[in-house]
């Protein structure tokens, strides 16, 4: 019996895949790519899914997007749904690295190919190419930044002329996402040194990813321990010079915080607001960049990320293996994921019109509207 069920078992198998592996004597129009997203409330998220969607609409074929809220099971139903209703390949950023297991055993049981977009997923074989940013690379961009902010280091990236000690504070992502220690690490890569040799002061003491992370991204959380580490470690008179963000919605966060505790209004400000970095180049945080609020913020192309996704995704339907560019980095815990990853580029005030407006990213209209 049991090497009939085996066999039964390998029969349904093989049917299954059968049923979906054979994309590439379809027609585009006739295959459908599930394309999950996270969250509708940062807007890099939607102009991925925008970029996606019409991209992949472009190639002719059908496209079935969803935003899941940033709410886990939400994203788990979408997933289940899409695979029910027949699609051939899906593109998933998830919001929890590790919830989509169940989901994604379903997707390679259809034999369907699996994209994880940006956000790599993790503990499960089922995940068949990842295409991202260098993240590490991310962390070390912001960590450099702050430390040029601060002219611990010049732009070039030699030695600069101050030597601190600078008091600084750390802000980590969500642990569930597996970016969020790549930019911690890549960051705590060129400010470790800096703290050992007394250049930058912690004053806190809260050097850990656990205590710098922040739940799901959240703008507010970030303010809320932004404002609890100034009454904790600030209320004698010292003041805050630094502060290492990973994101432009907790750079907000961190901004009103300080603001409300009577810094700034910006960084030129008698009472100075302190360095602060970011990530993902948000309308509104170039605003503040270009107003001497936030002094940095990472950014991620969002268009050629999206670019790498529908190459990926067209290899995979034409029945070929998408073309990786690194091979070693990114172990989900069960494999190591086969990975495409993009360049970034930190964008400082002086960079807005090279950057960000030449690339048509965002118009100068946008940069002074902050929106
Ligand atoms: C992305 C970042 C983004 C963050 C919050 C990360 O996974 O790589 O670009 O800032 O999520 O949405």
């Amino acid at each position: 019996l049991g090497a009939a069920l085996a066999i039964g078992l390998t029969a349904c198998g093989g049917e299954g895949a059968g049923s979906n592996s054979n994309t590439e004597d379809a027609a585009p129009e006739d295959l459908t790519i599930g394309v999950s997203m996270p969250t509708q409330t940062s807007e890099r998220w939607i102009a991925d899914g925008d970029a996606v969607q019409s991209q992949l609409e472009d190639a002719g074929y059908e496209v079935d997007l969803q935003f899941a809220n940033d709410d886990i099971p939400t994203q788990g139903q979408q997933i289940d749904q899409m695979i029910t209703e027949g699609a051939d390949l899906l593109i998933v950023a998830a919001i929890d690295g590790t919830a989509l297991s169940s989901q994604l055993q379903a997707a390679a049981d259809e034999g369907i190919k699996v994209i994880s977009y940006d956000r790599l997923i993790r503990d499960t074989e089922n995940v068949d190419f990842y295409v991202s940013f260098d993240n590490f690379k991310v962390g070390v961009a912001q960590g450099t930044a702050l430390l040029t902010g601060l002219g611990v280091l010049n732009a070039d990236g030699s030695e600069g002329t101050a030597t601190g000690p600078f008091n600084v504070e750390l802000f980590a992502g969500s642990l569930d996402d597996n970016n969020a220690a790549f930019f911690f690490d890549g960051a705590m890569s060129v400010l470790q040194p800096k703290i050992d040799d007394g250049t930058l002061v912690v004053k806190s003491g809260q050097t850990d990813i656990e205590q710098a992370a922040t739940l799901r991204w959240s703008q507010e959380t970030a303010q809320k321990r932004m404002e609890d580490l100034l009454t904790g470690s600030y209320s004698d008179g010292t003041k805050v010079n630094g502060v290492l963000s990973p994101y432009d919605g907790i750079s907000r966060g961190i901004i009103t915080a300080l603001q409300n505790a009577g810094y700034g209004p910006d960084i030129a400000s008698a009472n100075p607001l302190p360095i602060v970095t970011g990530q993902d180049a948000e309308i509104a945080s170039v605003k503040l960049i270009n107003d001497g609020v936030q002094s940095s913020t990472i950014f991620k192309d969002t268009r050629l990320l999206a670019e790498q996704a529908v190459t990926a995704a067209q290899a995979f339907l034409e029945g070929n293996e998408p073309e990786a560019n690194d091979t070693e980095t990114y172990d989900n815990g069960v494999k190591v994921v086969p990975s495409y990853l993009l360049p970034v580029e930190t964008v400082y005030k002086d960079d807005i019109q090279s950057v960000l407006i030449d690339s048509e990213y965002w118009t100068a209209d946008e940069v002074a509207k902050g929106q």
